[in-house]
């Protein structure tokens, strides 16, 4: 049976396919969610399925290699594109539509629109990858505004793109609720990401620092050592086990996003750090007890 549903999984290429099934849907009087994605799937876009289903009748997934947010030197073209398998495992997770546009679907010949997020986009991977939130908000809006689902689902992996899109959705008054799901990780503690295949086994057994270097510096910080000196430390962690170029590692503000020096409210800590030539993100919350 969910074999055969994950066979069977409906695909459409373009908007006004898109938008023929969810009308058809909402004439019915069901409620539906989105779950964008880049493809190349594992259990943390699944799980973002599974919760979707959750808040909705039905689930579209949508896998769009989206083009605008990758900079000039990044790996665009070697991101990996398997949308047969993902069509299965969207329809072994339950999803009911699979939406996979062209890049020309969605950037028609004359495309000459972009949305600016400020505030939130500022930092971080806002500041390493000049341009990044600019095509995630543009590309999360088009595919908002086609689909019009009711529920929007994104995963706390990246947890600076989730604030960028409440951000805007409010500000544009996008009628979507946005829900953040928590991060997946493998049984070591790495989170789950398309990018990791691009670790060497050698890698792979040190990636897992990264989180362990973030607990870590939240225990430490927890504990009453100061943000600068807990951070200082989870530095040398990641050099010693093997990290290169640090893009960031720092505490937040876990709603504004704003820097924290100090530790006095809700706050999360962010790192991205190359293993190799493979630039992975995390991030983990710390709570005042
Ligand atoms: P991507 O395909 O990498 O653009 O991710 C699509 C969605 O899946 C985004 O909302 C991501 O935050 C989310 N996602 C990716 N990895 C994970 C993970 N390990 N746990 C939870 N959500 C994830």
């Amino acid at each position: 049976m969910a074999m055969s549903a994950a066979r069977s999984l409906a695909t459409v290429h373009t908007v006004l396919d898109l938008r023929g099934q969810v009308a058809a849907w909402k004439a019915e009087g069901l409620s539906v969610a989105l779950v964008p994605t880049m493809g190349a799937l594992h259990e943390g876009h699944l799980s973002l399925i599974r919760k979707a289903k959750t808040l909705a009748d039905k689930v579209i997934v949508s896998v769009f290699v989206n083009p605008t947010q990758f900079g000039p030197t990044e790996d665009f073209a070697a991101y990996p594109r398997t949308l047969e398998e993902d069509r299965f495992k969207c329809g072994m997770a339950g999803a009911h539509l699979l939406y996979a546009p062209s890049a020309t679907e969605m950037y028609p010949a004359g495309f000459a629109t972009s949305i600016v997020v400020s505030g939130v986009s500022s930092g971080l991977c806002g500041e390493k990858r000049p341009g990044h939130f600019e095509g995630v908000a543009t590309v999360v809006c088009k595919l908002l505004l086609q689909a019009l689902p009711d529920v929007a689902v994104f995963g706390e992996k990246d947890y600076q793109q989730v604030m960028v899109i409440r951000r805007m959705v409010a500000d544009l008054n996008i009628p979507v609720t946005v829900i953040g799901a928590p991060i997946i990780r493998e049984v070591d503690g790495l989170a789950m990401s398309s990018r990791n295949a691009y670790l060497s086994d050698v890698q792979r057994g040190q990636a897992n620092r990264l989180y362990k270097t973030l607990h870590q510096a939240a225990q430490d910080i927890l504990g009453g050592m100061s943000v600068q000196e807990a951070l200082d430390h989870a530095m040398d962690a990641l050099v010693t086990a093997g990290f290169g170029k640090l893009d960031y590692l720092e505490l937040r503000d876990a709603e504004t996003l704003e820097p924290m020096e100090v530790f006095d409210r809700p706050a999360r800590l962010f790192a991205a750090v190359f293993m190799g030539k493979t630039r992975l993100i995390d991030n983990f919350p710390i709570e005042p007890r």
